[in-house]
This record gives C-alpha cells, sequence and structure tokens, in this order.
C-alpha cells in the first residue's frame, strides 16, 4: 500500500516524501520486495524514520529504531523523536539525533531542506497555525482522487492523524496534535526561517547573577538602583529583540526569579541596615552612641575604654541650643578623635563621649592625657563664638570584657576625677565597692535617723578673752552599725548628690532647735551654728520648712546660727543675697564658714547680711609654725574687723595657737583644744561647770 502511495507521488511530481510510519518490522516478503521496488523507482529518495526506544524494560539504554534492512537501503533516514518539555507540552524539536556515532538529521530538517541539519534544538513555532498545512487523505491520493496539481513540487509527509493510533502529543495554543503534524510544523518553522536557537535559560540568568554581584558591591544606591533597573531590562527586553531579529530564544524566567529575589534580598538587607544605622547614632550629632560602641567594639574585643565628661554641660547647652550644641558636641569628638587616631568617638551619653583606648598606650597615660588636654587648650568657635571646653577623663580596662561597661567604668572614673578636681582618673573594682557602699548608705539614711545611729555632737566655741564657752557648733555624726564611725565629709557629698541633705539638715536643726528651747529654760544664753548646703541656698521648700522650725520655736532667734561656706554664695551671688536676706528676715544668725578656700574677697562678702567669719582651720592648725599663714590670718582678722564682722577660727589644738589668734584680737575660738565635738549630755556638763579657758 505504503509502494503504491510512493509510485503515485512520484508520478505527481511532489518534490519530497517522507513517512512518519513504523518499518521496523518486516511484512510478508512479498509486500517488502513491493515496498522496496517502489523505494528504487522512486530513486532512492524517500524519506524513512528512525526513532528512539528504550532498549529493554526498565532501562535507560535507548537505541534508534530502523526500518527493517532490505527497505532502509533504498531510503533516506530521518529521526522522528518528539521529546515533551517536563510538563509535558512539546516546544522544542531536534533538529538531528547522533546514535551510535552516527549524525542523522530529523525528517523536518530534510524535508527542508535545511543547512542545519546537526542535531540541535528548534522551537517549534507555533504562531503557524497547523490548519493552514493543507491535509489530504491518504485513502483519496491512492485511489487517485487527488488532482496532480495539489501534489506537484509539494513536500508529503505521510503519518497517522487518527486518535486510536496514540501518536499525539500536547502543545502550546493547540491542545492536542498528532506526531506528523508537529513534524510538519517542525518543517515549516525551518522553512519558514523562524527557527531560531534556543539558548535556553543560562546566558540570562548568569547576567541576573552579575547584575546583582555589582549592585552588591556598588556603594552609591543610586548606581545599584540603576545597575538593577538595566539588569531588567535587559532581562525583559534582549530576548525580544533576539527572538524579533530572528537570531535566538532565550528564556527569562530564571533570570526574572532570581533577579527579583535578589532584589529583595537586597531591599530586606538595605531595610535592615537602615534600621541598625538608625539605633546605633546619635539623633543630635549624628555621631555613633553607645549602642554602636557595644556592638562594634565587642566584635573587636576591645580591652581599655576612655571616656571624656563634658563639664557644664547643661549650662553650655542651653546657651548653645540644640543646633550649636550637635555641632560643639561633634566639634570636641572630633578633636578626641584627631588625639586618638584610630577608630571612632561614640557619644555614650549626653554629655560623654567614650573611644577604645590602645592597649599600648597603658603605660603613658599621664602623657596621653596631657597631650589630649593641650588640644583642648584652645576654645572651640561656635557661631563666632569662642566656647572653652572643660573635659575629665576616665579609662576602664579589665576583663569586663563587655564594652558598654567598661565605657559605663571609664565614665565613672571620668566623674570622680572631675568631683576631685584632677584631669583624669583610672576605673578600679574598689571603687565599684565605694559605689555599692554609697548606695546602701542611702538606704539606711532613714532607718538611721529612727535608730539613733545618726546623732548631733556639739563642739564648743570660747570666746578668746574671757574664755568663756559662747557657743556650739553642731556638727552631724553617724555612727554606723557595721561600718563604725563614718566622717560627715564621707556621707554629706553623697546625701548631697542624691537630693537628701534637706532632711538632713532639717533634722540637725530640729536637735538644735531643741537644745536652744531647754537652754533658753535654764538660763543659758550660749548659741548654736549648724550648717548650710550650699545646694539649700535658695532652695524655698528648704526655706519655708526652716522658716516655720524657726518661728515657732521658743528661743532669741539671734541664738541660732546658719554656717553657709564662702563658695556657696559665689555660683550665684544675687541669689544668695536674696536668699540669706530672707534667712537673715528671720532673726537668724550667718555666718562664712571655711573662709580662705573659696576665692571670695572680705570687699565682696560685705555685700552679704552676714555677722561672723570662720577662717577656715587650714589657716590656723599650723599658725605656730607658718609665718605665711600668721600674716595672712592676722590682716583677715584687721580687715574683717574693719569691715565690721566678728572673726571665729577653727581648728585650733594647741595653746600657742590661742595665743596668737588673742593677739591678732580674733573674738571666737574652736578646736580640738577648746573641746572636741561631743555629745550634747557632755555639752551640758560642761556648760554647768564651765571650764574658763585662758588665752
Ligand atoms: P566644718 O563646718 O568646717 O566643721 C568643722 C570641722 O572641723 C568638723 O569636722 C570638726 O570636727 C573639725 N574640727 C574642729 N576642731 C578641730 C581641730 O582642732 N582640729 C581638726 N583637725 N579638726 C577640727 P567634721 O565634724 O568632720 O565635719 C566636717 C564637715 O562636714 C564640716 O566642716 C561641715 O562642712 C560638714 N558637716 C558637718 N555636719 C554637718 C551638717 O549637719 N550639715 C551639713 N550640711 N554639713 C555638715
Ligand atoms: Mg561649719
Ligand atoms: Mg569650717
Amino acid at each position: 500500500v505504503h509502494g503504491h502511495a510512493i509510485d503515485r507521488l512520484v508520478a505527481a511530481k511532489t518534490r519530497a516524501i517522507a513517512f512518519d510510519v513504523d518499518f521496523s518490522a518486516p511484512s510478508t516478503p512479498k509486500e517488502d520486495t513491493a515496498m522496496t521496488s517502489s523505494l528504487a523507482r522512486a530513486g532512492d529518495a524517500v524519506i524513512l524514520p528512525t526513532f528512539r526506544q528504550a532498549a529493554k524494560a526498565n532501562t535507560y539504554d535507548v537505541f534508534e529504531n530502523m526500518p527493517i534492512p532490505m527497505i532502509k537501503k533504498h531510503a533516506f533516514l530521518a529521526s522522528v523523536n518528539i521529546q515533551p518539555d517536563a510538563d509535558g507540552m512539546v516546544r522544542h524539536y531536534e533538529t538531528g539525533v547522533v546514535t551510535d556515532h552516527t549524525m542523522r538529521p530529523s525528517i523536518a530538517a530534510l524535508l527542508a531542506e535545511s543547512s542545519s541539519i546537526e542535531a540541535g534544538n528548534l522551537t517549534i513555532d507555533y504562531s503557524i497555525d497547523p490548519a493552514t498545512i493543507p491535509r489530504l487523505s491518504y485513502v483519496d491520493i491512492l485511489k487517485g482522487r487527488v488532482p496532480d496539481r495539489l501534489l506537484a513540487g509539494k513536500r508529503v509527509i505521510i503519518g497517522a492523524t487518527a486518535v486510536e493510533m496514540g501518536d499525539r502529543y500536547a502543545v502550546p495554543r493547540y491542545g492536542v496534535l498528532a506526531g506528523v503534524i508537529i513534524q510538519a510544523l517542525a518543517a515549516d518553522t525551518l522553512l519558514q526561517g523562524s527557527s531560531l536557537v534556543n539558548y535556553g535559560g543560562w546566558p540570562l540568568f548568569v547576567m541576573a547573577l552579575a547584575a546583582l554581584y555589582i549592585s552588591g558591591r556598588t556603594k552609591s544606591t543610586s548606581l545599584r538602583a540603576s545597575v538593577l533597573a538595566v539588569g531588567i531590562l535587559i532581562i525583559l527586553f534582549l530576548p525580544l529583540l533576539l527572538e524579533l531579529s530572528k537570531i535566538a530564544t532565550l528564556d527569562a524566567s530564571p533570570a526574572l526569579a532570581t533577579l527579583v529575589s535578589g532584589i529583595a534580598t537586597l531591599l530586606i538587607t538595605s531595610v535592615q541596615r537602615a534600621f541598625l544605622i538608625n539605633k546605633t547614632t546619635d539623633i543630635l550629632t549624628g555621631l555613633p552612641n553607645v549602642l554602636a560602641f557595644s556592638l562594634r567594639e565587642r566584635r573587636k574585643g576591645v580591652q581599655i575604654a576612655a571616656a571624656a565628661r563634658i563639664q557644664h554641660y547643661g549650662e553650655i547647652s542651653l546657651l548653645l541650643g540644640p543646633d550649636q550644641t550637635a555641632e560643639w558636641v561633634r566639634q570636641i569628638a572630633q578633636r578626641l578623635a584627631l588625639m586618638e587616631g584610630q577608630g571612632a568617638v561614640y557619644r555614650v551619653e549626653e554629655s560623654a563621649l567614650a573611644w577604645v583606648f590602645p592597649h599600648e598606650d597603658i603605660e603613658h597615660l599621664p602623657d596621653r592625657f596631657a597631650a589630649i588636654a593641650a588640644v583642648f587648650r584652645s576654645p572651640i568657635i561656635i557661631g563666632a563664638r569662642p566656647i572653652e571646653i572643660a573635659l575629665t577623663y576616665g579609662v576602664a580596662t579589665g576583663e569586663a570584657n563587655d564594652p558598654r561597661t567598661l565605657s559605663a567604668q571609664a565614665l565613672l572614673a571620668a566623674d570622680r576625677a572631675a568631683e576631685q578636681g584632677i584631669a583624669w582618673d583610672m576605673h578600679s573594682d574598689l571603687h565599684d565597692a565605694e559605689v555599692d557602699w554609697k548606695m546602701s548608705l542611702l538606704g539606711e539614711l532613714d532607718q538611721a535617723i529612727i535608730n539613733g545611729d545618726l546623732w548631733v555632737a556639739y563642739q564648743p566655741k570660747a570666746d578668746v578673752r574671757s574664755g568663756q564657752i559662747v557657743g556650739a557648733e553642731a556638727l552631724i555624726r553617724w555612727n554606723h552599725l557595721e561600718r563604725g564611725f563614718i566622717a560627715p565629709d564621707h556621707f554629706i557629698p553623697i546625701i548631697e548628690k542624691e537630693g537628701r541633705i534637706m532632711e538632713l539638715t532639717l533634722f540637725v536643726m530640729d536637735q538644735v532647735l531643741e537644745t536652744l528651747e531647754r537652754w533658753t529654760l535654764r538660763h543659758h544664753s550660749q548659741s548654736v551654728a549648724i550648717n548650710i548646703s550650699a545646694s539649700l541656698l535658695g532652695d524655698s521648700a528648704f526655706f519655708e520648712q526652716a522658716a516655720r522650725r524657726i518661728v515657732n520655736a521658743q528661743i532669741d532667734r539671734s541664738l541660732l546660727v546658719l554656717e553657709i561656706t564662702e563658695s556657696a554664695t559665689l555660683a550665684d551671688p544675687d541669689q544668695a543675697i536674696d536668699a540669706m536676706t530672707a534667712l537673715r528676715a528671720l532673726g537668724v544668725g550667718l555666718s562664712i564658714d571655711d573662709y580662705g578656700t573659696g576665692q571670695s574677697t572680705l570687699t565682696y562678702l560685705k555685700r552679704l547680711p552676714v555677722d561672723e567669719i570662720k577662717i577656715d582651720q587650714s589657716f590656723v592648725t599650723d599658725l605656730a609654725l607658718s609665718r605665711n599663714d600668721q600674716i595672712l590670718v592676722r590682716s583677715t582678722i584687721a580687715l574683717a574687723h574693719d569691715l565690721g564682722f566678728k572673726v571665729v577660727a577653727e581648728g585650733i589644738e594647741s595653746a600657742e595657737c590661742l595665743a596668737l589668734l588673742a593677739s591678732y584680737g580674733c573674738d571666737t575660738a574652736q578646736g580640738w583644744h577648746i573641746g572636741k565635738p561631743m555629745p550634747i549630755d557632755a555639752f551640758n556638763v560642761l556648760l554647768e561647770a564651765p571650764l574658763a579657758i585662758a588665752a
């Protein structure tokens, strides 16, 4: 039957004849011979198929199935393999196969007389409608019912299209097509030249990776965005361009997927980075903050941290306003960075900067800080205004390895340096204990008052000429259960700092007023002085509380004397004068304590409503030995008298000293030589049986 068809087609002068029909099994010898002679008559030019088949069941070995040898000899052989994609769709077509080292073109390639008959992958052009490929009935051809003109010059493929034959494949656009139609479409694709080499997804995928890599290495955000944008444009339009200009086809989907997920990753990491930058940057100055210090320096394993406390930060920042303050702090940080050379300077607190200290410099700390101090000797110019900078420094080293702890410790040391009036200090664990101790003291204050561990001692003051006891200074005492006696110089600064000095002072005042009331009843006319901290001067709450007590006391109010240290009046003299005038109006006496330790002159003190000055013990104690002190004390007493002050000398430890003071005309004497601070009962005994102390 096939031989007849060949004869008929040859007679109609077709251009080429190809069979998509299996000739791999022999028919009857007679029929095979008939077929062979038809092939021979056609000039051995008819194309017969070979197709790939599994060699055995359940193996991956394949072989190319051939027509039987007798037929094969008189025909062109071409493959008809169709290989669907993973999703079962046929999109590509092999233009040739190699089996057993033999190159074999495909039917489509042979029919299209294509030059590219070697093994290759062709994308079938499904824009060719299979319905436009003429289809003729095989029976009509055999029966001669097809006119020659429909066949002349045509390429003919013979194949089965019946559903029952099973040779059918899913394709894009057209649903299911018979294998022979796909062969025809492939041939037409080649004929129309719309066959493009398909390079698959790799080229664009590689390009996407390159775009991601380049953009990942690019610092500038806008440049990074442009690289990615160009990448996307290339991936979208290059395949179109190549296809339109019939060069090749490229698959863009892997590249797009890569790029999209890559961009998403880049975005997420950049948002993360922005978030971290935000969290680790000081808002006002833009300097890295304490979190940055902690994160970055922990990574490097910092061992030594240095910190600088900016003194008077509060006042200066008020004066400058936020913008200029930011500029000022930045410039301080810059100068520090300049000195320290490596690494950043962090703003770890509003008024504090920290940085990492080079390990090898630990022995040269004094030199190093001297050098830094030199750099800060010239003021910083902010808005044409020179701003002086006072910094105190602290250093902390140690196994504490957490940089945040180290910087906090360094800062603690810097603050201690400030308290001591020195330039820098070093943190040690001893100081930690000190802090603990200070904190626990505060917690125990109330209980100490209740228990009577906190009590008031009275130190006698004597009239220099008569030797009579004319009064006392009330001095607070703390007999701590565990720590024993704690000197007021130790706990008063803590109590002041923690804002509890008012309670303490009122406690002393209550005790003293009670004493004065009792003395009044006994017709004693001695005065008692109490010490008023600088921070209470001008504190209206304190004034109210004190005034209420003083006014209610059944005493001659001038017997209560308030001692105010000289330095307390200096910070804000006008406010001090107002506050002292108000106290004075209550009728109490006012005295300037520790005179000589501050910077004030007696003429300055004349502006204050004060009756008395107390020459500080540092000038008095060694008076007998020091010629300088003698000149100083003598002239001070003379001048004070000229200005109308009474003069008290404190710290008199010897008769010699007392004699000198008497010769200078000093009014009142206080010191161990007169009497040590003592409990009230002891003092009362002294009052009842006064021992005159001869000058
Ligand atoms: P201050 O007011 O100058 O008190 C005089 C200090 O000199 C007292 O020390 C006193 O005991 C000591 N002193 C007296 N005579 C001599 C002497 O001959 N030789 C020597 N070496 N020292 C002598 P104290 O009691 O330790 O008080 C120290 C400071 O604590 C006081 O200095 C005062 O500033 C403060 N203070 C004491 N009690 C109170 C208080 O109730 N309130 C406030 N705010 N401060 C107080
Ligand atoms: Mg005093
Ligand atoms: Mg004093």
